[in-house]
């Protein structure tokens, strides 16, 4: 069977050339005789890959030598924790915009170790827009101000970032990271789980400013606080070894492309196709105000539920996979990450089209 356009929200695409590279190497990494899975974390052969690894992020994301760089487990949803019993420590307070139900969730979670706050929310369109803030609307001794930048479910992005002042912007970049050039210096920690546009499963990336690193509440665990993991470069125990060389593998291939730059200007050409179509049908309709549209998640619905199982089934049949929608919102989601490639969206509304004059 050949390789099907995969347009699940995560895991999801890897590029195919990174699994090439990856499955001739699988047996035996360079003159070592086993694979990466095999190999110690402590060898040389493992400490180069994870040190380039760090160095072609900051390579690639322009990240300033007073952020740490870390490769941990537990997913993005670990950071929900992790960022409130770290950073939380001084006025144990933190603002929060609630998004969707990801930014929910790490507003729930901060709640449980000091005063989290709901500053704005969309939830009153099923989080079909960015809600607009001022700085006034922040309170100024927040230890942070946490938003999620891309909703990976309602499709909505933050163009722009809110203006929070001083305050530390603290932003959950799991389904956008390397999407497009972000400046990290206007964030005192970022952190993505590396199954959307990064890696499989099993590592998460936390890039933090080395300044809030050191401040954990008391009763932080150790493995939860980031300076366990800043003293021992990500290493202090067994990381998630095959990841991080995935991982890699894909930021040498954004390296191959051109970079974020380039990744962007290719991911907007690919959203564009996408929402150019469905502006213009008949039959599809986006259900996000076109202002803050995500370029890497696109919700649709055909208006009835029937058409759209309909839909997803037939597609399914074409070779195009994963494309029922979050069941909060209904109807369907095209994810559309860093390795799904335009022949895929061209070919998408190539069917989406027939589709359309087949049931109007
Ligand atoms: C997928 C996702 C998460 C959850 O990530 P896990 O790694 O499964 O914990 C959190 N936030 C956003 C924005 C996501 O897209």
């Amino acid at each position: 069977m050949a390789r099907v356009y995969n347009f699940s929200a995560g895991p999801s695409m890897l590029p195919e050339e990174v699994l090439k590279t990856a499955a001739g190497e699988m047996l035996e990494y360079g003159a070592t005789g086993q694979s990466v899975m095999e190999m110690s974390h402590r060898s040389k052969e493992y400490d180069a890959i994870i040190k380039q690894a760090e160095a072609d992020l900051r390579d690639i994301m322009n990240i300033p030598e007073n952020y740490e760089v870390l490769f941990l487990q537990g997913g993005a949803s670990t950071q929900f924790a992790m960022v409130p019993l770290n950073l939380m420590s001084r006025n144990n307070k933190a603002d929060f915009i609630i998004t969707g139900q990801w930014a929910n969730k790490a507003y729930k979670e901060a709640a449980r170790y000091g005063n989290a706050r709901v500053v704005a929310s969309s939830e009153d369109k099923t989080y079909s827009y960015i809600p607009k803030t001022t700085a006034e609307d922040f309170d100024r001794d927040a230890d942070y101000v946490h938003i999620c930048m891309n909703n990976t479910i309602y499709g909505t992005k933050f163009h722009e970032l809110p203006d929070v002042g001083d305050i530390p912007l603290v932003a959950d970049i799991s389904s956008c990271i390397l999407s497009e050039p972000i400046d990290v210096s206007k964030f005192a920690v970022l952190y993505a789980g590396a199954q959307k546009n990064v890696a499989p499963a099993g590592v998460t990336i936390v890039i933090i400013r080395k300044d809030l690193i050191g401040n954990a509440m008391g009763i932080t665990p150790t493995m939860l606080n980031y300076k366990t993991h800043a003293d021992n470069g990500s290493m202090f125990n067994t990381p998630p070894c095959y990841c991080i060389y995935i991982a890699g593998l894909v930021f040498k291939w954004i390296k191959k492309i051109g970079g974020l730059g380039e990744m962007k200007k290719i991911n907007e050409n690919k959203a564009k196709i996408l929402y150019d179509f469905l502006d213009n049908s008949k039959l599809f309709k986006g259900t996000v105000v076109p202002e803050d549209r995500s370029i890497m998640n696109v919700p649709f619905v055909t208006g009835n539920e029937e058409l759209d199982a309909k839909f997803v089934a037939e597609a399914k049949a074409a070779g195009f996979v994963n494309l029922k929608g979050h069941r909060s919102v209904g109807g369907m989601r095209a994810s559309i990450y860093n390795a799904m490639p335009t022949e895929g969206v061209i070919k998408l509304v190539e069917f989406m089209k027939k589709f359309e004059e087949e049931n109007a």
